[in-house]
Formats: structure tokens, sequence, C-alpha cells
């Protein structure tokens, strides 16, 4: 097994039972995330309990198997192979002053929203915590920057992976690891409530982002085949009780196709659904994939929303397009890799 996969506690209770000091495991932690690719790269151990550690355990963090760089604005977005030939989606860009990451959380997905090429094919498998890790670990190490900001919104439906999710949260967080607050990350979901309330039950006051992309349920469910099972009502009592627990804002993610819920009537249904809750609106212009027939609205349309949003009170901002010359949304690369 991955030995990255073990919880600081797993760890702990490993290297004990091994006959060795809790600061042992203390330092095993802080060298395995910290992007090392091998247990012989971890010097202050011995050679004999190295040795120990590589009969049990192997590391392995993803590989880059394509890189490409926007000469727009610098963001880079990788596909990056698994142990297994698996391959995912990582994307970095730049963030304010610091570098922000956007990661998978599965091989492909099982929600089957109809604007996304992450779920074309399907879910294959979840993500390990170390495989989720691994991305960030890697990029660092490929671009020699230190990540400052982490959204989980790249292929995958985080929530319908939540051990291994919360696990790399842990880890993440840690001190002894990479040491990124929770604040600086963001989960995105299509709005599993049973498991935002868990999450909200966490005491990690992470950021949440909410898939809305349709002000009715009706809408939601032409669009994304989950909202059959949540409906809007279950999604905002859940986000009540999300934002009472942590003080996290919510944003909500609203991606515009043309004739199906972005005309300013839409606008206006959606205004009155998010009144009061001092939300934060996040309008994306629908990226189109070839599989799906959606077209994205035009910029007259997209800032004709954004104003009617704004008019009601409602904070409506238009997502930066980034990487524009290197594909578009998340999940396409690998859909177009699986095509060849
Ligand atoms: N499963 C999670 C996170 C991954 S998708 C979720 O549903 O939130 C990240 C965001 O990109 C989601 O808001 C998703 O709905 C959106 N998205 C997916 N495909 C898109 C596309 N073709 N155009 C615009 N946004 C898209």
């Amino acid at each position: 097994m991955n030995i990255g996969d073990l919880t600081k506690e797993q760890l702990k209770e490993h290297i004990v039972n091994m006959g060795e000091s809790a600061f042992r495991a203390k330092q095993i932690f802080k060298w395995l995330h910290s992007g090392i690719e091998s247990i012989t790269e971890m010097t202050n151990i011995s050679l004999s309990l190295r040795e120990k550690l590589s009969k049990d355990f192997e590391i392995f963090l993803p590989e880059v198997y394509k890189k490409l760089t926007s000469k727009l604005d610098g963001t880079v977005k990788y596909l990056l192979k698994l142990s297994d030939g698996n391959i995912i989606e990582t994307v970095v860009m730049d963030y304010h002053h610091g570098k922000s990451i956007c990661i998978s959380s599965q091989v492909g997905c099982r929600m089957g929203c109809t604007f996304c090429a992450s779920t074309l094919k399907g879910l294959v498998r979840n993500l390990t915590p170390y495989e989720i890790e691994g991305q960030i670990l890697r990029a660092q190490k490929d671009l020699g920057v230190k990540i400052s900001n982490i959204v989980i919104m790249g292929i995958g439906e985080p929530l319908d992976n939540y051990d291994n999710i919360i696990a790399f949260l842990k880890n993440i967080n840690d001190e002894d690891g990479q040491g990124i607050g929770y604040r600086h990350i963001t989960l995105s979901t299509c709005g599993l409530t049973e498991k935002i309330y868990q999450l909200a039950d966490e005491m990690m006051p992470i950021n949440l982002a909410i898939s809305l992309h349709a002000p009715t349920d009706t809408a939601r469910q032409a669009l994304m085949p989950v909202a059959k099972a949540y409906s809007l009502d279950k999604i905002m009592d859940a986000c009540d009780y999300y934002f009472d627990k942590t003080h996290r804002r919510i944003t909500f993610e609203y991606a515009l196709v043309k004739g199906k819920n972005s005309s300013p009537a839409d606008a206006r249904v959606l205004a009155k659904l998010l009144h009061g809750k001092g939300a934060h609106v996040n309008l994306i212009p629908v990226n189109p994939v070839t599989e799906r027939n959606n077209i994205r609205t035009t910029k007259k349309e997209t800032t004709d929303f954004q104003k009617e949003l704004e008019s009601l009170g409602i904070n409506a901002t238009v997502r930066r397009e980034l990487g524009a010359d290197i594909s578009a949304s998340c999940g396409q690369l690998r859909n177009n890799e699986l095509n060849g």
C-alpha cells in the first residue's frame, strides 16, 4: 500500500508497533507530505527503519503525463498519470499574489450533469487521500512554487468520495504537512445534502461552493440528474446549516446555458431563491463540450444576467476565463485523451 494514504494516527500506530518512537512517526509524516518519491529519501531516518518500511509500503506521486501552459495567462493544465495508469486533470492558476490549484477527487464521475465532460464515461474509481494530495505535491515540485489556495473543482464529486476527502483535508492542513489553512480551501459539490451536514459537523471551516445552475427544481433536473434526489429546498436548508456551523460564505456556481437557464426571468427567480442569504453567485458561460449540444451565452447575455441579479441585491461575478488557449473546462482534456 501507499504509505501516504495513512492518516497521521494510523502512521503513528504503525511506527510505534514497530518499536519506534512517536517522534519518528512525526518525522516520517513530514517527509511523506513534503513531496518525496522514495522511502530512501528520508535521510534523517535510520537505514534499517527505511528498509523495514520499504518492505511494507511504497510511495507513489502522480506523474506528469501531459502539461500545457497558457501563453495568455500562465495557467498550467496537467494530465497526471496514477500508479494504475488512470489519468486525472489538475490546473494551476495565478490567484491574487499566490498560486491556486484545481484538483480532481475521482477518476471520472457518476453524477451525470448534462454539460460536463468529466461524467461522459462514468465513474472509474475514487482517488485515495494521497492521490488527491499528490496532485498538489507534484505541481509544486514541477513548477517550483508553493501552492497557497486549493479548489476541489476538478474531475469528480468530492462528497461522493467523502472519507478520502476528509483524510486528505486533515493531512494537507496539518502543520507537519503542507499546513494549508482551511480558509484557503474550497470544495465544490453538486449538492449531496446529507454529506453537506456531515461536513459542517467536521468543524473544518473550508469554503463551500454549490453547483446550482438553475433556479427551479424542474430546470435543474433537466440539467443535472442528481437534482431529482436533492431538491433546491433541501440544498438551501443544508447551506443554512453549513453557514451556521462554519460562518463561511457559500458560493453558488451557475453555468449559463443559452435557452435553458440564462434569461432575465431566470435571473429574477434565482434572486428570489437566494434572497437574504448573503450569497455570492459565480457565473460561468458554459464551456461547450463536443458530445453535448449546449451553447454558451454571449458576453452581453452574461452581463445582463449579472446586472439583473445585482439590481435585485444578489452579489454576482463572472468567472475569469483562464487558460482559454489550452482547452476548456475541467474534464475535457482527459476526455479528449480517452477519445484518442
Ligand atoms: N462535482 C463537483 C465539482 C466538480 S465540477 C460539482 O459539481 O460542483 C466544478 C464546476 O464546474 C461545477 O460547478 C460544474 O458544474 C462546473 N462545470 C462542469 N462542466 C462545465 C462546463 N462545461 N461549463 C461550465 N461549467 C462546468
